[in-house]
């Protein structure tokens, strides 16, 4: 039996599921494809949220959910050089401790008040697409006909595979034990020397379980470890195994680094970790997959519901790609950082150093929590193609912040000169605009301050997609380029 939806995602990870409620918002018919049983998670993985993550979330009006049951802090870091933020241009100059599990079902609950159908205990097997759509087969023998397919399904994704598209860049060098364990002794807490190390789960109450996470001394191991491997690998490091027991789960991981060389074939995308898998230092692999997702619904859904050309899916590689390199290159560059030798050691203390500049550190920094996200959209002011800033304005029905006009993941046109100056008949029907006054400077993170501009137009994802400068000059070319041509009266 064939049954119909707009787009299939496979995969209701974290990216899957916020690609999924993008798509809803924007009034596109999605079902999500899913091999778990629920959406537990049977370890905790990702520690928590970037600056530019619960950005997104507050555009789509859901960040509180999410700072209601994490903790605030200072997260970002360079190789485990801390690196604050909290004098950057953000009302989140912060990053948010949470653990991947609680980020699941926390997003899951806003994917499920959409309405989103999520197909459980069945994969995705393979798909075949023509010129009008895709049939996306699945593991209960059903298929789905589709007009795009999404494969949200990590980094062994069969999605990736069955479309051929290579998964380029490099092999293992190292492998790491991670694990939740309890300990009858009091262990030492903290970073290690080669990274890892040993912290409670509960970062607010403290004390045990605790989350272990150890380098091991070689590579190849095809099995999940067993607790006497921890056991042994706690007394090579401190000495001891602090009693170790009862482990909830007990893993590993590897600085496998790689990148899809295309986030597109046909009607089939790449999106999160089956777009680019490397280590996790850094904390950026769910936060990057969250952004693939923001920057691909909206342009998903125009193209599904015939407002853009199929062709505006081309800019989704355009954008995500570059943005994907560059964690790889970070990631690799931090493993190489934290090797124990005394002339990494050397080296770390020239980084943490250099780190410790203002401007170094505003660079890697936003580097690290992608407040620095520059698409490649022309020449012009510093703002077209970064993120807009959430101004508080003050329009004729009040104060309003622009991350709220956001919220229904609608382009917004934003006057900020003469009430009524611009005219955008034709894009209306897609466009909102909106009358306001800004009287605060504009300042972005590490550029600093930038000119005024008299108008903004910003997509769905939050980013700049035209400046105004007192004329309309490249308004309509810009409308139509993203949000597909006019409406002829
Ligand atoms: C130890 C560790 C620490 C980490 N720390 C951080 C951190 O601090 N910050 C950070 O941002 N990231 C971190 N990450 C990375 C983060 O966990 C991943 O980047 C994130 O889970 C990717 O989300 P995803 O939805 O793209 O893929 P996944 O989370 O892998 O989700 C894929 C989903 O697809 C399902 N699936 C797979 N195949 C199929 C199929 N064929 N059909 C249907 N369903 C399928 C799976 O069940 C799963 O639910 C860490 C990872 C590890 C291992």
């Amino acid at each position: 039996m064939t049954e119909y939806a707009a787009v299939v995602i496979a995969g209701g990870g974290p990216t899957g599921l916020m690609l999924a409620g993008e798509l809803t918002l924007a009034g596109v018919d999605v079902s999500i494809v899913e091999r778990r049983t629920s959406q537990d998670l049977d370890s905790s993985r990702a520690g928590g949220l970037y600056s530019r993550t619960i950005e997104v979330l507050d555009q789509r009006g859901i960040a509180d959910r999410f700072l209601a049951e994490g903790q605030v802090m200072q997260v970002q870091g360079f190789a485990g050089i801390p690196l604050d933020i909290s004098d950057f241009p953000t009302h989140h100059n912060y990053g948010l401790a949470l653990w991947q599990r609680e980020f699941e079902r926390i997003l899951a609950g806003w994917v499920d008040e959409l309405a989103v159908p999520v197909l459980r205990e069945r994969e995705v097997t393979g798909f075949a697409q023509d010129d009008t759509g895709v049939d996306v087969a699945l593991s209960d023998g059903r298929s789905l006909r589709a007009q795009y397919l999404v494969g949200c399904d990590g980094g062994r994704s069969v999605v990736r595979k069955a479309a051929g598209i290579e998964f380029a860049g490099w092999d293992p060098t190292t492998s790491w034990l991670i694990a939740e364990v309890e300990m009858e002794e009091q262990p030492e807490i903290g970073m290690r020397r080669e990274g890892g190390g040993i912290g409670p789960v509960n970062r607010e109450k403290g004390g045990g379980p605790y989350r272990v996470v150890l380098k091991e001394t070689h590579l190849g191991h095809r099995s999940e470890p067993p607790m006497e491997e921890l056991s042994k690998a706690l007394v090579a490091a401190y000495g001891t195994d602090y009693g170790v027991h009862s482990p909830t789960w007990i893993s590993r991981f590897t600085d496998m680094t790689r990148q899809a060389v295309s986030y597109r074939e046909g009607r089939v995308l790449l999106s999160g970790d089956a777009a680019h898998v490397h280590p996790p230092h850094g904390g950026q692999g769910l936060n990057t997959g969250v952004q693939d997702a923001v920057n691909l619904g909206w342009k998903l859904a125009q193209v599904v519901t015939g407002v853009s050309p199929d062709s505006l899916l081309d800019t989704y590689h355009a954008e995500r790609h570059p943005v994907g390199a560059r964690v790889l290159k970070n990631t690799m560059a931090q493993v190489a950082l934290i090797n124990p030798d005394d002339r990494h050691e050397a080296l770390r203390e020239t980084m943490t150093e250099l780190l410790g500049m203002d401007e170094p550190r505003k660079r890697f920094a936003a580097m690290l929590c992608a407040l620095d996200v520059h698409y490649d959209l022309g020449e012009g002011h510093p703002l077209l193609g970064r993120r807009m800033p959430d101004l508080d304005l003050v329009t004729a029905n009040g104060p309003l912040r622009v991350f709220t006009l956001l919220h229904n993941a609608r382009p917004v046109l934003l006057n900020l000169g003469e009430p009524g100056g611009l005219d955008i008949t034709p894009w209306a029907d897609r466009v909102q605009l909106i009358d306001a006054k800004y009287v605060g400077t504009w300042e972005l993170p590490v550029l600093g301050a930038v000119t005024a501009p008299t108008a903004v137009l910003i997509r769905p994802d939050g980013y700049v997609a035209w400046v105004g400068d007192l004329t309309q000059r490249g308004l309509a070319d810009a409308l139509t380029t993203w949000f597909g041509p006019p409406t002829v009266a």
